[in-house]
């Protein structure tokens, strides 16, 4: 059991940053302190982020905009100036704090650059910066309304910087983007083959594996080839050859499956 301690630190963070779908799923109550308005926008900006490109979302805003003359999803609720994408989370004339804008993608959130390849480092920054500003103990003078707001921006700075740190994700996302639906139960069937093959037998030795000394390998095994599959879906979105990534973004699901698998049994042995 040497090192049990380390690797079971690692394991955990591993898993943390695997468990896409944990980040993804959502609490179903708005909190009741909310009024009406912000109540809205929570309801908006979860509606929003689990589906970005969803018209539905950008409609209902749109028409809570209208009913409510907040003039338009465009302006500031406060001042009514023109809001875009270079701000995001505050009013460049009055400064107030801004709901979620529902035309905005993750990398318009965070100011990157719509690109496979993002800046990890740059991410880091842009989280670190956006937390401070968007702290709540900025906003215990304001009003419910406003404390909704930065709550609801901060999540979604949160559920963007998971998304665009994590390749897999980060791939689904963007195919999501270009009207490619490759997530969790959007899988279809293995139609490669090879894939197939590959995929079945490491299921099988994982299961017959016996102990740390037998998974380890396995292990480093399968991150060589996230990092391989990785590196292809790249090139893929680097050439605009949206099918190709879509093709190894499914590859990359299998293999993070079987990354999982490893580290539950690793965890368990
Ligand atoms: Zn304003």
């Amino acid at each position: 059991m040497r090192g049990s301690n380390n690797l079971s630190l690692i394991l955990r963070t591993s898993r943390a940053i695997l468990a896409s779908d944990v980040l993804r799923q959502r609490v179903h109550s708005v909190p009741p302190r909310l009024t009406q308005a912000a109540r809205v926008d929570v309801l908006v900006s979860r509606a929003t982020h689990a589906t970005p490109f969803l018209s539905a979302a950008h409609d209902f805003y749109r028409s809570y905009c209208d009913r409510t003359g907040t003039g338009g999803v465009n302006a500031c609720w406060s001042c009514g100036s023109r809001r875009d994408v270079s701000t995001h989370f505050f009013c460049a004339s009055c400064g107030v704090i801004l709901p979620p804008s529902p035309e905005s993608n993750y990398f318009e959130v965070l100011n990157m650059p719509p690109i496979y390849d993002v800046d990890q480092d740059d991410i880091s920054t842009k989280l670190r910066t956006l937390q401070l500003q968007l702290h709540p103990d900025r906003f215990s003078s304001k009003s419910k309304e406003e404390q909704g707001m930065a709550e609801n921006q901060s999540a979604l700075v949160n559920e963007a910087v998971a998304v665009l740190r994590s390749p897999l994700r980060r791939a689904q996302y963007m195919l999501q983007g270009a009207g490619i639906e490759v997530g969790e139960g959007h899988e279809g069937t293995i139609e490669d083959p090879e894939l197939l093959m590959e995929v079945m037998e490491q299921r099988m030795a994982i299961e017959e594996a016996d102990g740390d000394e037998e998974l380890r390998p396995m292990r480093q095994h399968n991150l060589q080839q996230l990092e391989e599959s990785r590196k292809q879906v790249s090139a893929a979105f680097a050439d605009g050859n949206v099918q190709e990534a879509a093709h190894e973004t499914i590859r990359m699901q299998y293999l993070v499956k079987i990354s999982d698998t490893i580290l539950d049994k690793l965890s368990s042995t």
